[in-house]
């Protein structure tokens, strides 16, 4: 899935069990079934979408995308007679089966509207309609789409154009196409998309560097890709490359940046497809969007999405254009099943990241990494409920608005270290070489995992691993004993230096943070005592100019303590911070320290207030649901 982000993916598993066990709370947990998509109206079970035709209008001045997108399904079932689709504030206009000689317009209804999943469209399938068809259905998004962004030319960077972008993992794709939105089912597709002429278009498809702007543009992606994978963005966009295979849109004004700051891009292909095999996508290009973009980056095929927090100037905040890329293979090629088995996406890319990072920079830098990943997977452990801690946790009827924080990324990326570790290396990576061929363009849940770890590594001969000692991480909360806990020669030093200084057994010159990567000062930071005196966090901010850093993650995190802290003297700058950027990570945090130090939450509200217009409606609702709880 995404970076590191604020995923609402696990309180949404909660809520849909406590809406789902309502009736019946212990039927729910009996008849269980971890491959079951908890998140899709659809029915897959009686049909299912090969390809998907897509043809859209493109209207900034009402926010909507208008026209039609086709469906080739297959019946599975014979007996059924309708299909239901996933949609979110969708208008449908109509609705057709279009059959090898003949059509026929077709029935439909919505069904009752679920906060998390939307509306059903229930469509009526005639008697004569054969095992294969087209469905032909006319519709337009709503203003409110969750995964449609309509910026004003003033919140893009160039500031004279207006531009949208999706965001469609991980249920939001309903929001725009009516479809079978779960990742179960893999669809090609291809689109004719129209919009102002002066404007560029691309998608998760086979975008063209050389297209000239013409304000209609056509798309194929020819490999079968899950729903969440769907992807348009349309605005002031120019290209320049990266290397052969590789290359950069975004609004003219940030180009020169980005082509800097993401030089490495070529490289980490490459690499990547020395570890673990063939880039099966044909190009890797990144699309730089405007602040509001909700994450770090989304693994678009063919084209990640990522956000300008990047563009530090000095390359260090890359390891997500690694992690973006590494999806390419685990994600993206091999899918999780249902959200459930995220891990498989998620900590099996953290780890691909890690590696590449090692190879393209240096194994200090991702010792760095690997401890902040520590960090914030215990604060996660701290905050996350112990039925939600597993890899995979199961359901169950506990009442609970918790989610799972990051820990599907870090615990998963641990695991596969701890893996790597006990069979070496070169094994490991073998095996993971195995593992992307068995499954690519295919789905994987954690059972079928396990299988496929058990009859390969687990059962030979002297494995220094058994199923049990796995499954431990898989279905238990917290950490096994046989964690390896990362450590950083870097990081330990930053931290005894902050509790030197802390405890005034030396001045603050005498911290050479101008030798300091980005991450020490991050972990300095978060290694200061709570104690520490109003003065001491001036004399930090004035001496390192904390509150006018140029680095987001810095920024994050000094702001995060400065709320937590109650620093007023840097409230104004939080405020700032808080304006501009949108990406979750970077601001979520920070209304959630100010909501909940005791004295703050109106001022967290009316700041939110303030800001919120520029927010994407998915980051709205992250810090919505933070901060109007009650608690
Ligand atoms: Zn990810």
């Amino acid at each position: 899935m995404l970076r590191k982000s604020f995923p609402t993916l696990f309180a949404l598993i909660a809520t849909i069990l406590i809406v789902s066990s309502c009736s019946n709370e212990e039927e729910v947990v009996d008849n269980y079934d971890p491959a079951r998509d908890y998140f899709t109206f659809a029915n897959t079970e009686h049909f299912i979408t090969e390809h998907l035709v897509l043809d859209l209008n493109v209207d900034f001045e009402s926010e909507e995308l208008r026209g039609f997108a086709m469906l080739s399904m297959r019946r599975l079932n014979s007996e059924a007679t309708e299909i239901v689709l996933d949609t979110r504030d969708l208008t449908i206009a109509s609705a057709a089966f279009l059959m090898e000689d003949s059509s026929a317009s077709a029935a439909f209804s919505f069904g009752e509207s679920h906060e998390t999943l939307g509306t059903p469209l229930h469509i009526v399938v005639p008697a004569d309609v054969g095992e294969q068809f087209d469905l032909m259905i006319e519709y337009k998004t709503s203003p409110q789409s969750t995964a449609l962004q309509w910026l004003p030319p003033e919140l893009t960077a160039g500031g004279k154009h207006p531009l949208m972008f999706s965001q469609s993992q991980a249920v939001h794709a309903r929001s725009w196409v009516p479809l079978q939105d779960t990742p179960a089912i893999r669809i090609t597709y291809e689109a004719t998309v129209r919009t102002p002429e002066s404007l560029l278009a691309v998608m998760s498809a086979d975008n063209d560097p050389l297209t000239a702007r013409s304000g209609e543009y056509h798309f194929n992606m020819p490999q079968p890709i899950p729903s969440y994978l769907l992807a348009i963005a349309v605005g002031n966009l120019y290209f320049a490359p990266l290397g052969e295979e590789t290359g950069i849109y975004t609004e003219p004004e940030l180009l020169d940046a980005s082509v800097y700051e993401f030089a490495d891009t070529q490289a980490m292909l490459e690499q990547a497809e020395a570890m673990y095999g063939p880039y099966e996508w044909g190009r890797y290009d990144l699309l730089v969007l405007p602040p509001s973009f909700p994450y770090g980056g989304m693994e678009n095929p063919r084209l990640s999405f990522i956000t300008p927090s990047l563009l530090a100037g000095d390359r260090s905040l890359v390891s997500v254009i690694a992690h973006e890329l590494a999806h390419s293979w685990s994600g993206n090629l091999v899918t999780n099943a249902t959200w459930r088995d995220g891990w498989l996406n998620e900590g099996m890319t953290s780890y691909f990241e890690s590696r590449l990072m090692e190879v393209i920079y240096d194994v200090k830098r991702v010792d760095e990494e690997r401890v902040l990943m520590y960090r914030e997977l215990l604060l996660d452990l701290e905050r996350v409920p112990e039925h939600m801690q597993a890899l995979a946790p199961r359901l169950d009827d506990t009442t609970s608005e918790d989610f799972q924080g990051g820990i599907h990324y870090s615990k998963g990326q641990l695991f596969l270290e701890f893996l790597e570790k006990a069979f070496g290396r070169e094994t490991f990576d073998a095996f993971l070489t195995s593992y992307f061929q068995e499954f690519a363009f295919g789905t994987i849940t954690t059972e079928k995992f396990m299988d496929y770890l058990e009859a390969n590594l687990l059962s030979e001969e002297g494995s220094p691993v058994t199923r049990e000692q796995a499954e431990q991480w898989t279905y238990q909360p917290g950490l096994p004993d046989s964690v390896t806990i990362p450590t950083s020669e870097n990081l330990d030093t930053a931290e005894a230096l902050a509790h030197a200084w802390a405890g005034s057994e030396i001045d603050l010159a005498a911290v050479p943070v101008q030798d300091w990567s980005p991450q020490a000062t991050i972990h300095f930071i978060n290694s200061l005592p709570a104690d520490l005196s109003g003065d001491m966090l001036g004399e930090l901010d004035s001496g390192w100019g904390l509150s006018e850093t140029t680095n987001a993650e810095i920024g994050r995190t000094w702001f995060i303590q400065v709320a937590t802290r109650r620093y007023t003297d840097a409230y104004e700058r939080m405020e700032a911070h808080l304006n501009r950027f949108g990406r979750g990570r970077l601001i979520a945090p920070v209304y959630g320290a100010l909501a909940s130090n005791g004295k703050d939450r109106e001022l967290a509200q009316q700041i939110f207030e303030r800001a919120r217009g520029a927010y994407h409606p998915i980051t709205a609702g992250w810090i919505e649901s933070g901060l109007y709880k009650s608690d």
